[in-house]
């Protein structure tokens, strides 16, 4: 099998101090595959984003990305951190879109896009702006390179921000909430980038609460009650017919 744009967890398990966030989640999302994480608030979706996007080190399991253990190797039964140029490395390849866009608000649109293949990839700035120009093109803001984030709407960062980790070139994508902050009328634009990149072959594994988008894009659904993965299975599946109470009562209450 092909590893690129693949996702594995195993038993993966993640404290803060004595709380435990995550408590032993499995996972798996294939290449190509569109995986989708509803559940309460609380109940550690994030933190299995950040996990898998080494913003956080987990601290027992199994977490394999791009065929590769993440951020850590183990050796005699201890986990030790891989050297931050590995996890630079390994991190540049899963792009991550947050419920709050992130940009850089002192930089245009343009510069944004720019930042990583120009900083972290040392491309020349010259490709670096040739390739923003197409990506920012992508998601339907060609001419906007120009603009500030302030000078743009919600969905139009949100937009940015998706160029600006697409322009790393990631195997995988990974998405926060991507539309929680933003006006109604401006959710669709966003999850129309979102289902154009899933057309496209992305690996995504993404936080939502668009039961509808999740229904028609999503491969797969697993629904996270306090750190523990209480229901997994095809989308269409668990979404119209949860075989877990929990997963029940939480449909019932966002539907
Ligand atoms: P969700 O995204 O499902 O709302 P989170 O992953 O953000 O859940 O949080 C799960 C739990 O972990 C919450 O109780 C939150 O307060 C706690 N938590 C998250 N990040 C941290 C942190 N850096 N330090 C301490 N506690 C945290
Ligand atoms: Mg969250």
């Amino acid at each position: 099998m092909k590893a690129d744009g693949t996702i594995v967890a195993r038993k993966l398990c993640k404290s803060f101090g004595s709380h435990q966030v995550l408590r032993g989640i499995d996972l798996t999302v294939a290449a190509g595959e569109i995986s989708c994480i509803i559940g309460p608030s609380g109940s550690g979706k994030s933190t299995l984003l950040r996990c898998v996007n080494g913003l956080e080190t987990v601290d027992r399991g199994v977490l394999r990305v791009n065929g590769e253990d993440f951020g850590y190797v183990e050796k005699d039964d201890a986990y030790h951190a891989v050297s931050p140029q590995r996890l630079a490395e390994q991190r540049s390849r899963v792009g991550m879109v947050f419920q709050q866009f992130n940009l850089f608000p002192n930089m245009t649109a343009e510069s944004n896009v720019m930042s990583g293949p120009v900083l972290v990839k040392k491309v020349d700035r010259k490709v670096a702006r040739e390739r923003a120009q197409e990506l920012l093109a992508q998601v339907g803001l060609a001419g906007c390179g120009h603009k500030y984030p302030a000078q743009l709407s919600g969905g139009q960062q949100q937009r940015v921000a998706i160029a600006r980790a697409l322009a790393m070139d990631p195997s995988i994508m990974l998405f926060d909430e991507p539309t929680s902050a933003l006006d109604p009328e401006l959710v669709g634009e966003v999850l129309a980038v979102m289902r154009d990149l899933a057309h496209h072959g992305m690996t995504m594994l993404l936080v939502t609460h668009e039961m509808a988008f999740a229904r028609d894009v999503a491969d797969e659904v697993l629904f996270m009650d306090e750190g523990v993965a209480v229901e997994r299975g095809d989308a269409r599946e668990v979404l119209a017919n949860p075989r877990e109470k929990r997963t029940q009562e939480f449909l019932e209450r966002v539907l």
